[in-house]
């Protein structure tokens, strides 16, 4: 029977068997005991399912990451330390040094500098395109050695929407995946697998925890990429592994298993970057709760973004609900049910005026986060934009009067007072 998202958030992953624990068991244990060394020694050849150590694999982890594929649509699933973590993992597990990526400008910015500086010191090659370029566009940016194609749903800060389907179909004509973080909409907004793309990541410290406890990162496989079709093009999934006796992952774990297997058996196992079980845990409440959390958030962020853009203090309100905005039409498409809690705005005044409302707030508190059920907001001119210039931080489309206001669940008409009274403030 398949069920609805809301059900899923609640029921999906675990099922407790007779007088088992109702709630999720948080195994806190580093290692597993067995019988015997020869049962130890079909986990490490992969040749039976089990955990033997927690840096790659943990139960309660499993459970959470089998959640989220439900959510998600896919075939499997696993939980990072982070969402850095999980769109290095999604990555590299597909290019190496001497290939290349074709990556959506407008994405997260530890995301951008891990691409542009780290995975480039790593000899990985990126090329930048647009999240609403056109297929030529596209296609020009691909290369012989290209191995996937990379965006956000809705790019943080930017608010930018991705075009996913065709992202999707263009990455397809040349044989690469398409993989999607889609933190900022959650599965209850968009699931990226039903426009086509491959593979999904999250990071889990947003929406997903949805409580500021815990940071973490998520990868989903949809199972549809057929990796056995382009052999030439992902040597690692489709021959022999030698660090594991020549397993072949797409013959042994098959077009749903191979991806997430390969991520947890070579890049967990060398990189060690799990999430811990308390914090899988923590991360199941969040998820029991995101479908209604989701729609207050959603709600939230649509009626401040209205009420802002109406305002005569307010210069100009970036949303992607907004019929103004230049994504408008890509929302109506991917996010028809809302898109998130993420407002950004400027104030008549500039970067005084920015700095004097934000003392202002009474409610909304001035953090490095977003993405929480209390509201939040930052001044990227002051905080993650600070070394930039004003003239760099026009390039990179962050004015120095930008606000980036995220809407947590409390009561619509409270956020908006308390707007109202430090934009009176100013
Ligand atoms: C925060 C964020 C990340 C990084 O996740 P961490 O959990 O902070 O490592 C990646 N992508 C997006 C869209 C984010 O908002």
């Amino acid at each position: 029977m398949n069920q609805h998202i809301g059900t899923k958030c609640v029921q999906a992953g675990y099922r407790p068997n007779n007088g088992e624990p109702r709630q999720i068991p948080i195994v806190q244990s580093t290692t597993f005991r067995y019988e015997s060394s020869e049962a130890m020694g079909k986990l490490f050849d992969l040749e039976a399912a089990g955990y033997f150590y927690t840096r790659l694999q943990n139960p309660t982890n499993d459970y959470v990451a089998a959640k989220i594929a439900a959510l998600e649509g896919g075939t499997a699933g696993m939980l990072t330390s982070s969402g850095q973590a999980a769109n290095f993992f999604a990555v590299f597990n597909v290019a190496s040094a001497g290939d290349h990526v074709v990556s959506s400008a407008s994405i997260y910015g530890g995301t951008f500098n891990l691409f542009n500086v780290t995975m480039r010191r790593m000899g990985i090659d990126f090329t930048f395109v647009q999240p609403d370029a056109s297929e030529e566009e596209l296609n020009a940016a691909f290369k012989p050695n290209t191995k996937a194609v990379f965006g956000e749903t809705i790019a943080n800060p930017a608010l930018s929407v991705l075009d996913i389907e065709r992202f999707a179909k263009v990455a397809h004509e040349h044989g690469v995946p398409l993989i999607v973080d889609n933190t900022f909409p959650t599965p209850i907004n968009c699931r990226p697998f039903e426009w086509g793309c491959d593979i999904v990541t999250h990071s889990t410290t947003k929406y997903m925890d949805g409580h500021g406890a815990g940071v973490g990162g998520c990868i989903v496989d949809s199972g549809n990429f057929d990796w056995s079709a382009h052999k030439d093009k992902f040597p690692g999934l489709t021959t022999p592994d030698e660090s594991y006796h020549g397993i072949v992952y797409t013959e042994k774990f098959g077009q749903g298993g191979a991806f997430i297997t390969k991520c947890t058996a070579q890049l967990m196992r060398d990189f060690g970057s799990i999430q811990s079980p308390m914090n899988a845990f923590l991360l199941n409440l969040g998820l029991e709760s995101l479908h209604l959390r989701m729609k207050r958030h959603s709600e939230n962020g649509q009626k401040v973004a209205e009420w802002l853009e109406a305002d005569p203090r307010v210069a100009w309100v970036n949303y992607p609900g907004l019929k103004s905005n230049r994504y408008y039409a890509l929302a109506q498409k991917y996010l028809p049910n809302g898109s998130c809690g993420v407002v950004s705005f400027g104030v008549k005044g500039g970067r005084p005026a920015a700095e004097k409302f934000m003392a202002n707030l009474k409610i909304a508190a001035i953090e490095t986060h977003v993405a929480d059920a209390r509201s939040c907001v930052l001044h990227p001119a002051n905080a993650t934009h600070r070394q930039l210039s004003d003239e760099e931080l026009a390039a990179c489309g962050v004015g120095p009067d930008m606000i980036r206001l995220s809407l947590g669940i409390e009561d619509c008409e409270d956020l908006i007072a308390d707007l109202d009274q430090a934009l009176g403030g100013v």
